[in-house]
């Protein structure tokens, strides 16, 4: 799917594989110029030397404090200005509540959260200029019906949350804030799932729970993130839409 970008200037967290790479491919043919945040710079490179709009690869990692400021000013000393921030990164570590660990909990929080917020408020005068969108990739696991992801269930509730805060904060400034939340989607965050249960056994296993029967792509989350951050969704704010294929609906 794409949508119309000419012109503008994106950032997208957690670019370097699975939805946030979908995303920055999805917003790179819309005719956007974007800037791909992770920690893998090797895997930054592969898939910026790809698109077609002059992109910019930012080595970052947001377990720091220092990523804020390192990621903000790179990206407006080469764009001078932002029109979608897209917030995707984020830790998943399959902890039972009676084992986890306070080091889990805090690195969940302030990656997913914390830093999501920060980034927000790091970009909100650039975002006011432009009128511009956010967007916050959460998870189903948000209703906290998972089990044992507690923290990662929490960090995705409180994005929830602060999605509705900020669009609602910032609405008077021309200021969209959205969020997706995907259901079962094929991507990398699977392997220690996989690792640790048996890959067949979980494909086979979690799908049950699909009404549409079959895991998503991250494209199809892409497809989302980019309605909500194009002027498509001109009259859509704090919402955080399921795409998961019916899951939450049994
Ligand atoms: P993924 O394949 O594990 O990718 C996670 C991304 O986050 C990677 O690009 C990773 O890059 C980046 N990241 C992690 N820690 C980071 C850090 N400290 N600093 C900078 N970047 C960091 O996961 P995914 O499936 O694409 O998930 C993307 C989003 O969708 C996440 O918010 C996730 O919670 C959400 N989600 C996914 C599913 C699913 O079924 N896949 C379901 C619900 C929600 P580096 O390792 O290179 O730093």
């Amino acid at each position: 799917m794409t949508f119309d970008f000419s012109g503008k200037h994106a950032i997208v967290t957690g670019a370097s594989r699975g939805i946030g790479e979908a995303i920055v491919r999805q917003l790179d043919r819309g005719g956007a110029r974007v800037a791909l945040v992770a920690r893998s710079g090797d895997r930054l490179e592969a898939i910026a030397s790809e698109l077609a709009n002059d992109p910019l690869v930012v080595v970052a990692d947001l377990s720091t404090n220092e990523s804020i400021d390192q990621i903000s000013s790179a990206v407006l000393d080469a764009f001078g200005g932002v029109d979608v921030l897209v917030n995707n990164a984020a830790v998943e570590r399959n902890q039972p509540a009676s084992k986890v660990t306070g080091a889990a909990i805090d690195e969940t929080l302030f990656v997913n959260l914390r830093q999501a917020f920060m980034l927000s408020s790091a970009f909100a005068k650039p975002l006011f200029s432009t009128s511009g969108a956010i967007v916050n990739i959460s998870s189903v696991a948000s209703t906290g019906a998972g089990g044992t992801q507690g923290a990662y269930a929490a960090s995705k509730g409180g994005l929830d949350t602060l999605t509705k805060n900020l669009a609602n904060e910032w609405a008077s400034k021309g200021v969209r804030v959205n969020g997706v939340a995907p259901g079962l989607i094929d991507t990398e965050m699977w392997e220690p799932t996989f690792e640790a249960l048996g890959e067949e056994e979980v494909r086979s296993t979690f799908v049950r729970n699909v009404p549409l029967a079959r895991w998503g792509t991250a494209d199809e989350i892409a497809n989302v993130a980019c309605f909500l951050a194009s002027q498509q969704a001109s009259y859509v704010t704090g919402q955080t839409i399921r795409v998961d294929g019916g899951m939450t609906n049994i």
